[in-house]
């Protein structure tokens, strides 16, 4: 490659960032953050509050009666969408094995895979933005205020006003099915634009719903860019915007909070003799970027924040190692994004996610699709939990972590704080996988495993 990208050789870009070779090799990698910088000035960066969060919260809970009635599922926990989190020591023991390393400390996952509605972490931020669009739109309209029972919006006079208004957006997958399984239950007409990623499952069970899907044999940008153009021209249009969007961000935010009072009801403690880890899958960045800020806020620099990506697809890696953030997409280092990881395979970091997280995040890994199986079937084995193979990434980075000596030292991770670590690996979606496709997912993990 003799051209320029973003006006520098490739040979001057590896030569300043020597990391690029495994990189653009498709080698897993590991990176800790250089750039990052203690919470408060982490959390400045990003230019939203815990007022932001606050507000966040307030509104789902305000939501919560609505929910509970259009989604009965939600009926246990009043109208809340939150996940389970489970310790998985049988699955700490068999990574152990394979990795040929005892993790000291606590292997936990967050079983957002659970999450109702739409079985993925997409159902934190995805629903989130198109219920705060409903509440802005209703109470323009002079059909509600904050004060009154949101079960209101079900009424036949406000679905017919909502279903008067577009919503569109751009997915692999598991955010349309959020976004339209959320908007067409509040009567909005809802356009899903999915790229050639996304799973036939997820187009069928949205076509039932009611939902307009969109096939795009291209990419996830490609995607999103027709969603945006589709609302563009139409005033009563909204485009939920997952490349930049501070809305999707703060619905994703607000799941620390909840996490906090998960983790005191198991009395895992976290302050600075016990560091709490969290792995979190990452695509475009949205998802991982809030979650990691709201756990910011929280725990401060007692938590750390490390984001996972498909070998195929570093995209925020790339995006926060080099500087470049959404200037620079994985075709830009001749990196294919082709993975099975489809909920990760975004080859341009989020606009918005990127800038505000790119000091907070503590590391980044990467791991190859076939391990993505193999933990896969690890899990089901283990624990009998079955995940889609973008969840399982996180597994990998405690043994990451815990390898890199230099990391631990330099960053004040005594052998006794490693001996009090909490590992949390956000599991991220794979409840509604159809039987057989899991079975298969399954399958091939163990395939590879013997
Ligand atoms: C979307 C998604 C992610 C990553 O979220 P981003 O906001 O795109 O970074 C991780 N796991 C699953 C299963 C997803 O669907």
């Amino acid at each position: 490659m003799s051209e320029q990208i973003m006006g520098k050789s490739l040979d001057r870009w590896v030569h300043e960032f020597p990391l690029l070779n495994d990189i653009m090799d498709y080698k897993e990698v590991t990176w800790f953050n250089t750039n990052h910088v203690d919470f408060h000035q982490a959390v400045a960066d990003v230019g939203l509050s815990t007022d932001d969060i606050d507000d966040a919260a307030d509104r789902l809970k305000r939501f919560a009666p609505l929910i509970k009635e259009l989604f009965p599922e939600t009926k246990q926990t009043e109208g809340i969408i939150e996940s389970p989190l489970v310790a998985v020591p049988d699955q700490q023991e068999k990574l152990a094995a394979r990795y040929g390393m005892n993790l000291p400390g606590q292997l936990w996952a967050k079983l957002d895979s659970e999450l109702p509605i739409s079985g993925s972490i997409k159902a934190r931020g995805g629903i989130y933005e198109v219920l705060k669009h409903a509440e802005d739109l209703a109470i323009h309209a002079g059909f509600l205020t904050y004060e009154d029972d949101y079960r209101k919006l079900a009424s036949k006079e406000v679905r017919a006003f909502f279903n008067d208004h577009k919503i569109a957006v751009g997915s692999t997958g598991n955010l349309g099915l959020s976004i339209g399984i959320m908007s067409a239950a509040l009567g909005f007409s809802v356009g899903v634009h999915m790229s050639a990623d996304a799973r036939q499952w997820k187009k069928d069970k949205l076509r039932a719903h009611g939902v307009h899907v969109y096939e795009y044999q291209d990419a996830y940008s490609v995607a999103v860019a027709a969603g945006r153009k589709e609302s563009a021209s139409d005033p009563k249009a909204y485009f939920v915007d997952d490349e930049n969007s501070p809305t999707l961000f703060l619905g994703y935010a607000v799941a620390a909070r909840r996490l906090a009072g998960q983790l005191r009801a198991y009395d895992v403690r976290v302050d600075e003799s016990n560091p709490l880890f969290v792995y979190l899958p990452c695509g475009v960045g949205g998802s991982p970027g809030g979650v990691a800020f709201g756990l910011k806020t929280v725990f401060g620099d007692n938590v750390r924040c490390i984001f996972v990506e498909p070998t195929h697809c570093p995209s925020m890696l790339l995006g926060v190692y080099t500087g470049l953030n959404n200037d620079v997409s994985v075709h830009d280092f001749g990196i294919d994004n082709v993975t099975a990881a489809d909920g990760l395979a975004c080859g341009r970091p989020s606009k918005f996610a990127g800038k505000a997280m790119q000091r907070s995040i503590d590391g980044f890994c990467t791991v190859d699709d076939d391990e993505l199986f193999r933990i896969a079937a690890n899990l089901h084995d283990s624990t009998d939990i079955d995940i889609e193979p973008s969840s399982a990434a996180g597994f990998v980075c405690p043994w990451r972590v815990l390898k890199d000596e230099q990391y631990r030292e330099a960053t004040g991770l005594s052998d006794a704080a490693m001996a009090h670590g909490t590992h949390l690996v956000w599991i991220t979606g794979g409840s509604m996988v159809p039987r057989d496709e899991m079975a298969a997912y399954i399958a091939q993990g163990e395939r590879l495993l013997n």
